[in-house]
């Protein structure tokens, strides 16, 4: 039987076409749109698009109407998967905070296009027929928010853009796709290990991102504290440090209840507190540090503004980046 499939066309890419001057931009009309009828013998559909954005311009505001939409649709069981196109700069962002957030178990698929609607080799209307395929599969019900595109499945935990234009862009460092896409079936070869949820209404807290290097110093933290951001992370270097001349910007932003979030600028391993050197990860731990779980800045950053619509406590915040 043909499965019910909610699309929520957001814009990106996978929504533009290029003109005579190899400019890409978004059109009057989605592309997707009219080719969505040319597909009703894989799944019944309905149909929104809430707006039509290159996903540089989405922020978590928009993330959490698509929340409330997926909701919508859910509570009233008139859907069977969801499948979300987007453009790819931010879409890791969207799918991570759907991860978190969105706690029905119906296959919820993320996808988007790295060539626009009109070039050769476009691989929108690909990438979207593969979504509803695996939005549509039995094997996807509770494997959380998948990223579906050139032909693999990611979880939105683990999924990152790796490329700036290659179609092979998102990838998964270190753990791999959880399952392919071939022209007979959907294949699921892994299983995600973990599952968390949180219920807020709103997401608009002021979290910022800040990439650690050689040289670094406190001022950049400093500024920080005095423009009423609410949290930040670091992307700091290897397994968790930092130079020692930033760790009294550091210091001062936790003193003022601001939770700093230590995340590793390498796109592998997890970063933790290991070294005691002055600026290194178990100093930096002692003085209220708190260490992610192997997210990158994008999601730790996300998975704050989260955590910040429950609590300010830090201890619980330090809580829920154990996981
Ligand atoms: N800049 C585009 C966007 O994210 C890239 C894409 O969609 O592939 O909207």
């Amino acid at each position: 039987m043909k499965k019910n499939i909610l699309i929520i066309h957001t814009g990106g890419t996978i929504s533009m076409s290029e003109d005579n001057n190899g400019a890409v931009s978004p059109g009057k009309v989605n592309p997707l749109s009219s080719q969505t009828s040319t597909l009703s013998n894989l799944a019944n559909f309905f149909l929104e698009e809430p707006f039509n954005w290159p996903s540089p311009h989405i922020t978590s505001i928009e993330m959490m109407k698509l929340k409330k939409l997926i909701d919508a649709y859910t509570e009233k069981n008139l859907i069977d998967g969801v499948v979300i196109t987007h453009g790819t700069d931010t879409l890791e962002e969207t799918a991570y905070f759907l991860e978190l957030t969105v706690k029905s178990e119906v296959p919820i698929v993320v996808t988007g296009a790295m060539r626009s609607s009109n070039e050769i080799g476009s691989d929108g209307l690909y990438n979207f027929i593969s979504s509803v395929r695996v939005a549509s599969s039995l094997e996807a019900i509770g494997k959380g928010v998948l990223v579906v595109l050139n032909d693999e499945i990611h979880t939105a935990d683990n999924v990152t853009k790796t490329h700036t234009s290659d179609v092979s862009t998102f990838q998964s460092p270190q753990y791999g796709p959880i399952g392919i896409v071939t022209k007979r079936g959907v294949i699921f070869h892994h299983l995600p290990a973990k599952k968390e949820k949180y219920t807020i209404s709103s997401a608009d807290k002021k979290v910022v991102l800040i990439k650690a290097h050689a040289g670094m110093d406190s001022t950049l933290l400093y500024a920080i504290k005095e423009i009423g951001v609410e949290g930040v992370v670091i992307e700091a270097l290897g397994q968790g440090n930092l130079p020692p001349s930033a760790v009294p910007g550091v210091i001062s932003l936790i003193a003022q209840n601001i939770p700093v979030v230590l995340v590793s600028r390498c796109f592998n391993g997890i970063a933790q507190d290991i070294y005691s050197y002055e600026g290194g990860g178990r100093q930096l731990k002692d003085h209220g540090v708190i260490f992610s779980n192997g997210l990158n800045g994008q999601k730790a950053r996300i998975k704050l503004l989260i955590a910040l619509e429950e609590t300010t406590e830090m201890t619980e915040i330090e809580r829920m980046f154990q996981f």
